[in-house]
């Protein structure tokens, strides 16, 4: 579904990502990992195009990435992203953060996007908060109507960049569980996080960030049970 083929990227001198390739295929949870710094956030943003890449492809099903200011809000309603900050509408209820774009951009009728929004609250276990504001929420809420909210576009893929990072320990679970349960609807899936836990049971594959490149890509069982290197066995006994 999405290729990345020798895709390159420099912020002034520096390179953050070079020569990735790789290929996320539907029905596939993705799990990427490695240390701060090494390209994981900026993968993840050049498969929107929130940051560009300066040279090599990236297709969502076989189309470029941008090639144009259509394809683009096309690409970018079939890929939806969920970030570390919530970045919900705070001046917006719940149940309308959730219709916003469906009936600005879908023009889905507003008791039509209720009754599909009320049927994602209900997913994430939020279906007595649709009234709320976002302040009204813990961290752990905020971040599952954020999910929902990027649901209520019917993306085709989800990116998550540590969605888990900003949330007290408490809230992290049930975070988690909303993503386990998607992937196991068969949502396509591509997840920069720590959490190795999720990472071992909920991931088709773990890639290795390291200094911009894709330096091991394993299923899980492996790449946990038999660590390729020194450095990914490091890495893994830091995060626990
Ligand atoms: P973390 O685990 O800390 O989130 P990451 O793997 O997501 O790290 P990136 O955010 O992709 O790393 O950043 C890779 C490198 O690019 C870092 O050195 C970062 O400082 C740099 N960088 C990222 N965005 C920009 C930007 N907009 N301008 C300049 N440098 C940037
Ligand atoms: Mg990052």
């Amino acid at each position: 579904y999405i290729v990345v083929d020798r895709v390159c990227k420099s912020f002034g001198p520096q390179p953050v990502l070079r020569e990735v390739s790789t290929q996320f295929r539907t029905g596939e949870v993705s799990v990427i990992i490695g240390a701060s710094g090494s390209g994981k956030s900026t993968l993840l943003r050049a498969i929107n195009r929130l940051e560009p890449h300066d040279s090599g492809s990236i297709t969502i099903d076989g189309v470029p990435v941008g090639s144009d200011e259509a394809t683009l809000q096309r690409q970018r309603i079939a890929v939806g992203m969920v970030f570390q900050q919530f970045n919900l509408f705070g001046h917006m209820t719940v149940l309308d953060n959730l219709t916003l774009a469906p009936r600005r951009i879908h023009k889905t009728p507003r008791g039509e996007a209720n009754v599909q929004a009320m049927a994602l609250l209900r997913r994430v276990g939020l279906q007595e908060h649709a009234a709320r504001y976002p302040w009204q929420l813990s961290g752990g809420q905020q971040q599952r109507v954020a999910i929902a909210r990027a649901l209520a576009m019917r993306p085709q893929v989800m990116l998550f960049d540590e969605p888990t990072s900003a949330l007290d320990p408490e809230m992290v679970q049930e975070v988690l569980d909303v993503m386990r349960e998607l992937a196991r609807a068969g949502m396509t899936m591509v997840i920069v996080t720590h959490e190795m836990g999720f990472a071992r049971e909920v991931a088709d594959r773990v890639l290795f960030f390291d200094q911009g490149r894709i330096a091991h890509e394993a299923p899980p069982a492996e790449f946990f049970g038999q660590p390729a290197s020194e450095r990914i066995r490091a890495f893994i006994g830091r995060m626990g």
